[in-house]
């Protein structure tokens, strides 16, 4: 028997969630800005929480920029807010591959942009592919056999707008020759929203490609998946029912509040509409809804 989630509440009393929470995590794009844009009312909102003392925590599944590249971002918003706090994909992917010890004499192929190349060298590990390989062309001769270095342990994949059949080929034959590969993805988001004018294929799109020719299901570091929720509580010393998950979507930033056993709240500022969350299709339901982040400014107590 699935039963139904309880239906999300409209945040009335946004003192009252504030209150009962130490820290919030952040989703940003949908919450924080939407692409290069601020979203109304952000500034005030944070600094609002920081006075109240709770610890603020900013995390997104675009794999695209390090934390120090999320870092210039923030202060080109005009937000204070240090690397410590930034916990992109990119980043999860090296945290993740620091965790299990992966050898530092193996080596790293990725399917993504510079983000990952950049956290991957601050962790201290060996790379190939990325960007570099973005103009790589196979000339099909017959007897053709493309190498790979077989000192590849883990193929990582993430959003990559330079992908290519080359790619595809070297991850495949990385995870297919080497049984002890791993292949991680930063995150399979379906969609992004690279423009308004209309949804584009996501991080998802890459990550299918190798399951399609490996067949292999890759393991996730980005929302939804629980790892970076517990890296964090277990690097702040932080209990999860004390976390309040702030997100825009459902499958991604609901789900990762949920998995980690969070309070969770949707913001409409985003990629969902109230119609998609109340859609009898929907079977993820936050703990509260409402517009906007600065919300928490304006809703008191009746
Ligand atoms: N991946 C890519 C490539 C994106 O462009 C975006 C949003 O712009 C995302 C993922 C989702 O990011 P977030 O988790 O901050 O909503
Ligand atoms: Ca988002």
């Amino acid at each position: 028997v699935v039963r139904a989630a309880a239906p999300a509440q409209k945040l009335e009393n946004a003192d009252e969630l504030i209150d009962s929470v130490e820290t919030f995590i952040f989703d940003c794009d949908g919450v924080i800005w939407k692409g290069d844009k601020l979203i109304d009312g952000v500034p005030e909102t944070l600094d609002m929480l920081r006075s109240k003392g709770k610890r603020l925590v900013f995390v997104t599944n675009n794999s695209t920029k390090s934390r120090k590249q999320y870092g210039k971002k923030f202060e080109t918003l005009g937000l204070s807010v240090s690397e410590e706090e930034i916990f992109a994909s990119s980043f999860a992917a090296a945290a993740y591959l620091k965790s299990i010890d992966f050898p530092k004499d193996k080596k790293v192929y990725v399917i993504g942009e510079d983000g990952i190349l950049k956290e991957l060298e601050l962790a201290g590990f060996q790379y190939l592919g990325g960007p570099a390989d973005g103009d790589k062309k196979i000339e099909l001769k017959p007897g053709f056999l493309m190498e790979h270095d077989e000192n590849v342990g883990a193929v990582v994949v993430g959003f990559d707008r330079y992908f290519n059949y080359y790619k595809v080929q070297y991850g495949t034959l990385c995870i297919r020759e080497n049984p002890g590969c791993l292949f991680i993805a930063t995150n399979r988001d379906a969609v992004t929203h690279l423009t308004d004018a209309q949804e584009w294929a996501g991080g998802g799109s890459m990550v299918g490609a190798i399951c399609g020719s490996t067949q292999r299901e890759p393991l996730v570091v980005g929302k939804p998946s629980t790892f970076m929720m517990d890296y964090l509580a277990n690097k702040f010393g932080i209990l999860k029912s004390q976390i309040c998950m702030v997100g825009d979507r459902l499958d991604t930033d609901i789900l990762f509040g949920q998995n980690g056993g969070c309070k969770t709240l949707l913001v409409l500022s985003g990629v969902t509409s109230l119609q998609m969350l109340q859609s009898p299709n929907n079977s993820i339901q936050p703990d509260f809804y409402t517009n906007k982040i600065s919300d928490f400014v304006t809703l008191k107590a009746a």
